[in-house]
């Protein structure tokens, strides 16, 4: 059920027929847009009345919801979500093509810096690097935990660039939540509900990667858990689904990002790294990923890709991220987006969103 209210509703108008939802037992989600806010009900077993909410003078509508997912919907926000940071004018969903750059994990501070100097100095406004790696070997490298988290926090204060890094289980969300700007979730996790349900309760913004052979419906439907918890702030992520086809580690599914913009209002992103799984197919899919209509790319890089513990086989070199940027600026111009330009001393940059305790 959604309800629409009339476009010179008060922020006390919002209040009170959110507070008559709540009554009811029901959940409300007030999502303020362009025109007029829509406040989103959720935690109905069966059907909502409709009169007690009609009743209210500020009301224009009560809609059902057609599908299944409500929150992520476009029915309930026509314009497109912007996930925005505190002081830093980076964002994800706007005009500017969000770039996520780093290596699957962070294997030492010098590992981390190297790259993060590489990447900024492209253009790139984010950093990725796993501190917690959900691994299909348990001999395989874990990443470095809470010490991994405390370099990512050092990259954000050195290089100013925006952190975004992995959670996978709730005990890592919460630390994640402390030093992170963006919570990852993987595709492995893509429905575990009770670590969704948690992120929805997380300070920060939520990246979730669809699970490796998810149905658009099961990936919108694991953003509205995390929404129907109360963190509106979720980035979609395309990044490769299991076929038949062996030349590639996974199949990228560019088509999923017009169908999700058509379905949904959130931002979604591309991965060409998981989603090939070959360093020599990442620039060609990041260039169409940016020309699909992709809100933004995550992409690792490692500078000595050889000795990387994990995924160094998808990992650019430094130079050929510099050349994936130039390339996809000039494909997002022609689009009327836009990608950060290089810039030569990162470190005065300094979003510096999050600073950890
Ligand atoms: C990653 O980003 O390093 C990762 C493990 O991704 P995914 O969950 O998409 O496999
Ligand atoms: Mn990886």
């Amino acid at each position: 059920m959604l309800v629409v209210l009339k476009a010179n509703a008060s922020e006390s108008d919002v209040k009170a027929v959110c507070q008559k939802i709540e009554s009811l037992g029901l959940r409300a989600h007030a999502i303020p847009g362009a025109q007029r806010t829509a406040i989103g009900i959720t935690g109905n077993r069966g059907e909502v009345e409709p009169g007690a909410i009609e009743a209210f003078e500020c009301v224009q509508e009560v809609i059902r919801v057609s599908k299944p997912y409500k929150l992520v919907s476009r029915e309930l926000k026509e314009e497109n979500t912007v996930v925005r940071f505190p002081d830093s004018d980076a964002a994800i969903g706007g005009k500017e093509v969000a770039v996520i750059a780093g290596p699957c994990g962070v294997e030492t501070r010098e590992q981390a810096f190297a790259a993060a100097e590489r990447v900024a100095k492209a253009g790139a406004r984010f950093f990725r690097g796993g501190a917690f790696k959900p691994r299909t070997s348990p001999y395989a490298f874990q990443g470095l935990g809470e010490l991994g988290l405390q370099i990512l926090a050092e990259v954000r204060e050195n290089f100013g660039l925006l952190i975004v890094t992995e959670a996978v289980d709730h005990e890592t969300l919460a630390l994640v939540d402390q030093y992170a700007d963006v919570i990852q979730i993987g595709a492995r996790n893509m429905q575990n509900f009770s670590l969704l349900k948690r992120a929805g309760k997380a300070s920060k913004p939520v990246l979730l990667k669809r699970g490796m052979s998810a149905t658009l419906e099961e990936f919108l439907m694991a953003a509205e858990y995390i929404m129907s918890e109360g963190n509106y702030n979720v980035i979609l992520c395309e990044r490769g689904v299991r076929t038949f086809a062996d030349h590639t580690r996974n199949t990228l599914d560019l088509s999923v990002v017009p169908a999700v913009q058509r379905l949904s209002h959130l931002p979604i992103i591309v991965d060409p790294s998981h989603g090939t799984g070959k360093r020599n197919k990442v620039t060609p899919l990041s260039r169409a990923a940016v020309a699909v209509g992709a809100d933004g790319l995550i992409i690792e890089v490692h500078c000595d890709p050889d000795r990387a513990l994990s995924d160094g086989n998808q990992s650019l070199y430094p130079d050929q991220f510099d050349s994936l940027m130039v390339e996809v600026r000039q494909i997002a111009h022609v689009l009327g987006r836009s990608v950060a330009d290089p810039v030569t001393n990162p470190g005065a940059r300094r979003p510096a969103g999050a600073a950890a305790d």
